[in-house]
C-alpha cells in the first residue's frame, strides 16, 4: 500500500447537488484500501489521474482541529450544513486505526455540529466512534455496507473489505447504543436464503441498490468494471440483472416493514423523524 499524507486546502467539498439534500461531501482520505472491484470511483478523476491502481494506494489527509472549525464556520454563514461522509473512500479503511483522521473530524464536528451527517462505511472499525456518534443525536445515520451473507462473494467482489460477520457485529454494537443506523445492502451481491432475517436481528432499516441504478450512469460503468464477467465466474449471471432488484425488494419487504426498506438514493436522504435513535 503507497501511503502520503496531505494537507488538504480544505475538507468540505460541495456536492454540487449530486447528492440529494446535502451541501457538502467530507473525505478523510483519498483512495482506499479496501478496493472493491464494483466500486464505481476508480472510473471517476480522482483514480483515472493516478499511474497506481485503485484499492493499492492512499492519501492521509492530515487533520487540524482549527482550520476544519473555521471551514465549518464558514459554511454555517452560507446556510444549512448537512455533510455526506464519504462519497469516495472509506472513512474506516484500515489506515485510520493509526491516522485517527475521521476520529478527529469528529470531534470537531461535534464540537460544532452540522445539522446532518451521514456516515458510509464497510468497517467494524466505526463502532470506536460510538461516544462521539451520540453526540449527533437524531442528527446521524450511520450506514453500513453488508452486500451479502456469502464470504465466498465478498471475497470475489471485495476482498480487501472486512469480512461480513464483523460488519454485522459492528452494526449490531451501533444500533444497540442507540445510533440511527442501516444496512445498505449495496450493492446486492448473491444472498444466502434467510438474510434478509439475518439482518433484521441487528437492524430495523435497509437501503438497498444494484450495480445499475447504483453506478450512477445506468449500469454502463459496472459493465466497464467487468461485472458482467465476474458475476459468470460466481456462477450467478441471474443476479446480474436489472429485474433482481425488484425481487431483491419482495424479499425484504417480507421482513421488514416497507417504510424502513430504502432504494437507491432514498437510503441517504437526510431524515430527522422516520427513525428514533
Ligand atoms: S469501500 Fe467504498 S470507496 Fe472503498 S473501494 Fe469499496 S466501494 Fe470504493
Amino acid at each position: 500500500m503507497l501511503v502520503s499524507h496531505k494537507t488538504p486546502r480544505a475538507f468540505l467539498n460541495k456536492t454540487g447537488g449530486f447528492l440529494e439534500g446535502y451541501e457538502y461531501t467530507l473525505n478523510p482520505y483519498t483512495g482506499c484500501a479496501f478496493g472493491c472491484k464494483y466500486c464505481y470511483v476508480r472510473k471517476l478523476p480522482v483514480s483515472l489521474f493516478r499511474k497506481e491502481e485503485w484499492g493499492t494506494w492512499v492519501d492521509v489527509k492530515e487533520a487540524l482541529n482549527g482550520p476544519f472549525l473555521r471551514e465549518l464556520e464558514r459554511a454555517r454563514k452560507k446556510g444549512p450544513v448537512r455533510i455526506f461522509m464519504s462519497s469516495s473512500t472509506d472513512p474506516y479503511q484500515g489506515i485510520e486505526s493509526k491516522e485517527l483522521v475521521t476520529r478527529k473530524l469528529l470531534e470537531t464536528m461535534a464540537e460544532f455540529q452540522p445539522d446532518f451527517l451521514f456516515v458510509q462505511t464497510r468497517s467494524p472499525l466505526a463502532a470506536r466512534d460510538i461516544d462521539l456518534f451520540k453526540v449527533f443525536g437524531s442528527r446521524i445515520l450511520v450506514s453500513m455496507t453488508i452486500e451479502t451473507d456469502r464470504e465466498d462473494m465478498r471475497k470475489l467482489f471485495s476482498p480487501g473489505a472486512p469480512p461480513l460477520k464483523a460488519r454485522m457485529n459492528a452494526l449490531k454494537e451501533i444500533k444497540e447504543n442507540g445510533i440511527p443506523a442501516q444496512a445498505a445492502v449495496a450493492p446486492v451481491l448473491p444472498f444466502a436464503d434467510g438474510f434478509p432475517d439475518r439482518l433484521k436481528q441487528i437492524t430495523d432499516r435497509v437501503c438497498i441498490d444494484d450495480l445499475f441504478l447504483g453506478d450512477g450512469a445506468n449500469g454502463r460503468r459496472s459493465e466497464s468494471l467487468g461485472m458482467k464477467e465476474l458475476f459468470q465466474k460466481a456462477e450467478a449471471e441471474e443476479w446480474y440483472s436489472r429485474n433482481q432488484l425488484a425481487q431483491v425488494i419482495t424479499a425484504f419487504e417480507k421482513v421488514f416493514s416497507t417504510e424502513n426498506v430504502k432504494v437507491n438514493k432514498e437510503g441517504f436522504i437526510p431524515f430527522h423523524k422516520d427513525i428514533q435513535p
